[in-house]
Parts: structure tokens; sequence; C-alpha cells
């Protein structure tokens, strides 16, 4: 019984290896903020380490621990760095940490409730509290956990798909009276065109709106876009509002989106992957106004919540419409979900083996409370309205109007502070000094933008400081 030994190891070595496991995480989250925020590794560099390499032979536990350690230290964004103002990524809450670790460990399987009903029933319990937050009836709504916006948002196409022909599910495209059009505002996210050719539609059923000059969907826009899609025979079927554009945190005017739907009978879905959080407090709350009429809404857990990677949700007012989308009867899987009232996973979601996405969301809500997670969402909200001041103060100006922690922004001391090249100098310059992390974007597709979020509830105005700071450093090296 080699194996044994090599993988479930010995008990002085797993001893061992946990201690050293929990002391390489608590010095992570303790010294990451006084590290570069990331490192330039050429591909070349990192695949020579690698190449070394080959598994022929086992190595010691701890070296491999200490090498995947060192890898993930030296290479990489540090998304948990209080100055990365990224891509939404967020620094985990601790309690996330633990969950993520103890699934692992436990290994629950959540295709059927049968095998693991604790877990099923606790996600079952969690997305309903997030329909009512949402202002979704918690008794009439659904929801099913997913692995990130992007299937959430695949999940919500074919659930409009499967509600409005009833032919789909048997079908396919093919069944369909005419080609499906769904509409996006020109800043939507790229995963409903992904979830387009996903479910065989095609990007070109993809109709993107142009938008106001608050970013948003233009209302007006689409209702012309429709009537002449359904003059040409076309068959509309879904609008997409996002509620927190990814480039500029712009929300569509989702009453008037839903009204328009309604008239249309359109299925109406929310893509609130960030800005969903905003329904946890009650002065952003008003932001997302109409959400509550929306058919189907996408929320990552992994964003503004702050969860490890890898937890959303897609919830949906039509309690009916998962099962459909996705139960089949198996002669091999259990049946006791049905008596117990909670629908198997598996028949609810893409996925069939799946991970406890929902104890990560579970145990950091259970210790926070709703009223700790607001008052993170709200310190960053704060954090982004300090950080327009100080650029604003710096001589940077900000572009997109939004109370989302968010900013976009121009540098307006100099002729060609509104070029792509410049901004992206700037940017790689403040990237290359590992002083923080910040991007470019293009909003409406054609005005260039610096680009900074506050995605982490540990930054601070030291830290906002700090990114002015270098951004002045890389203006004036590019002066
Ligand atoms: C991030 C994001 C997505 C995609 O979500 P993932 O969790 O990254 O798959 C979709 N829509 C919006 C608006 C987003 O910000």
């Amino acid at each position: 019984m080699e194996h044994l030994d090599r993988l479930f190891l010995t008990p002085a070595t797993r001893a061992e290896l946990w201690d050293r496991l929990t002391a390489m995480i608590e010095n992570y989250v303790t010294t990451v903020p006084g590290a570069p925020v990331s490192s330039r590794v050429g591909p070349e560099r990192l695949r020579s380490r690698l190449a070394g390499l080959d598994f022929r032979q086992g190595m010691p536990p701890l070296d491999a621990l200490e090498m995947a350690a060192e890898g993930l230290w030296g290479l990489q964004v540090h998304t948990p760095h209080p100055r990365y103002f990224g891509l939404f990524n967020p620094a985990p809450a601790i309690m996330g940490v633990a969950a993520d670790a103890l699934v692992a460990a436990f290994n629950p399987q959540l295709a059927a409730w049968s095998h693991s009903p604790w877990a099923v029933e606790v996600e079952q319990h969690l997305a309903r509290a997030f329909t009512g937050r949402f202002g979704y009836d918690p008794a009439e709504a659904d929801g099913t956990f997913c692995s990130g916006g992007a299937e959430a948002n695949h999940t919500a196409v074919l659930a409009a798909l499967s509600h409005t022909f009833p032919d789909f599910d048997r079908g396919g495209v093919r069944a369909l009276p005419a080609q499906p059009i769904m509409y996006v505002s020109t800043e939507a996210h790229h995963s409903l065109l992904k979830a387009a050719r996903l479910c065989g539609l095609g990007t070109e059923a993809v109709r993107p709106v142009g938008v106001d000059a608050r970013l948003g969907l233009d209302p007006d826009a689409l209702a012309d876009r429709l009537r002449r899609d359904r003059e040409a025979g076309l068959a509309p079927f879904m609008i997409t509002a996002t509620a927190g554009t990814t480039s500029a945190g712009a929300v569509d005017p989702i009453t008037s989106l839903a009204d328009l739907a309604r008239r249309r009978n359109l299925w109406l879905h929310v893509d609130a992957a960030w800005g969903g959080a905003a329904a946890l407090v009650p002065e952003l709350r008003p932001l997302l106004e109409g959400i509550e009429r929306a058919d189907s809404i996408t929320f990552d857990l992994h964003k503004w919540l702050s969860a490890p990677m890898g937890a959303s949700l897609c919830l949906t007012r039509h309690p009916e419409i998962l099962g459909k989308v996705f139960r089949f009867t198996t002669d091999y899987m259990p049946r006791e979900a049905s008596a117990a009232g909670t629908p198997d996973p598996y028949g609810h979601s893409m996925q069939w083996s799946r991970r406890f996405i929902g104890l990560k969301v579970f145990l950091t809500l259970a210790v926070a409370g709703w009223d700790g997670l607001a008052a993170a969402v709200r310190h960053m909200t704060a954090m982004g309205a300090r950080l327009r001041r100080e650029l604003d103060k710096a001589g940077w100006e900000a572009v997109n109007p939004t109370r989302l922690p968010v900013v976009c922004f121009v540098d307006t001391r100099t002729s060609t502070g509104r070029s792509l090249e410049y901004l992206q100098a700037v940017a790689d310059h403040v990237v290359a000094a590992g002083a923080a992390w910040i991007s470019t974007t293009r909003l409406r597709g054609d005005t260039p933008a610096l680009r900074a979020c506050i995605t982490n509830y540990r930054t601070g105005i030291p830290d906002l400081e700090a990114l002015v700071s270098a951004l002045e450093d890389a203006r004036r090296r590019l002066a």
C-alpha cells in the first residue's frame, strides 16, 4: 500500500503540513499589504521553472507546498492586496477561506440532495435569503449557485429561451420560428456574447444598444431597435440590463427596461454580477430600483461580497424554470429529493458533480451578518468617493458618473492626457513599480480612460494616497 503514504501521507507529515499551511496563509494575509502588488515575469522564465518538474519522482510534501507558495507569492497579481484597484476581484473574507478548505476535505457531492442534504439545504436557504434582498418573494423565487457570473448569465439566457419558446427544450434552436434576438447595452459584459454562442444562437443574435451620457442603456434606442427587428421577422426574447458595468460601474435604467420588457413580452435579466451588492446597503439600494421586476438576476458573491473565487448566484422569480431547463431523470441517481421537497442540484444547474459553493458565503454571512457585509460595501463605496476627490485635487478628471466605487479618469494636466497611448503608459508605469494595480479601458468603445476600482474591504485612505502618488510619479516620468 505504498500509495497510501503518498496520497494520505503519514500522521506526522500531515501534522507538519497543516501547521505549515495555516502559517503560510496567515503570513500571506498579514504581510501582502507590504509587498509589491504584482511582479512581471516573462513566460519563458515561468515555463523554465516548471520544465524541471517531470513528475517521475515524487517530492517531499512540504517542499511541494513551498514550491506552490513561492510561485503564488512571486508570480501573480495580488488581488487580495489593498492597493489592487482592479477588476472586481476581492480580498477573500477569512471565513470564506476556511470554508473552502473545509469543503475540500469533506468533499460533499452537490449533485443530489441525498448525498449532501445539509449542504443542499444551506444553499437553498442562502439563495432564498438573497432573493429576498433583491425584492423577490422568497417563497416564490428560486436560485442556483454557479461558478461565476459567466455561468449565471448563460443560465439566464437558457431560462429565457426555454420560457419564451416552448419547443426549445426538445427541438433546440432549429425548432424556433425565427432568429431569436437578445438586447444588451454596448457596455455589457462579454459573457453574454459567449452565452449566445454557447446556446447555439450565435453572436449575431446579440444586439448591442447604445448608451446615454451616464453610460446606461438608452431605452428609446432599444424600443426603436426592437420595432425594427420585429418588422424584419426576427424573434426578440430577452433584454439584459447591467447593474454596474465592468468598465465604469454604470447602471442601466432598470425600471424603464422592465416596462418595455412587459409591454413587448420579453424576459428581463439583470446582470448585477458586481453592483448587486448595493442591495444590502439602504442608501445604495435605490440604484437598483426595479430589479425586483427582473425575471432573472446574476449576482456574483466572489466580487463585491468578498467570497473566494468561484461563487455566483443565478436567481429567478419563476420557480419552475430552472427545473424546466436542467431536469433529467436517470436510473443511477438517488431520488429522495422530491420527497424532501428540495430539488436535486443537478436538475437545477448546468453542473453535475459540484463543489459546495455556498459554504464560503454561508460562513462569511453567519459571522459578519448582513450588517457586516453592508458595512464593508459602504466602506468601499466611501473609499471610491474619496479617491474621486483625491484624483480631482491632483489634476485627474473622472469621466464616469457613478456612485459605485469604480473611477475612470484622464489626465487634465497634459495635452495628450486623454489618449489611450499616454494613459496605458501611466498604468504600465504604476503597475511596473509594484505600487498599485490599475488598468485602462474605453468607455462607449471610443473614450480611453484609466480605471481604478475599490474592490478590497481592507483598502484605506493611505492606499488611495499611495495610488495618487504613484500616478503623479508616472506623470512626471512621462512628461
Ligand atoms: C464579472 C462580470 C461578469 C462575469 O462574471 P464572472 O464571475 O467573472 O464569470 C458578468 N457581468 C458583469 C457585469 C461582470 O462584472
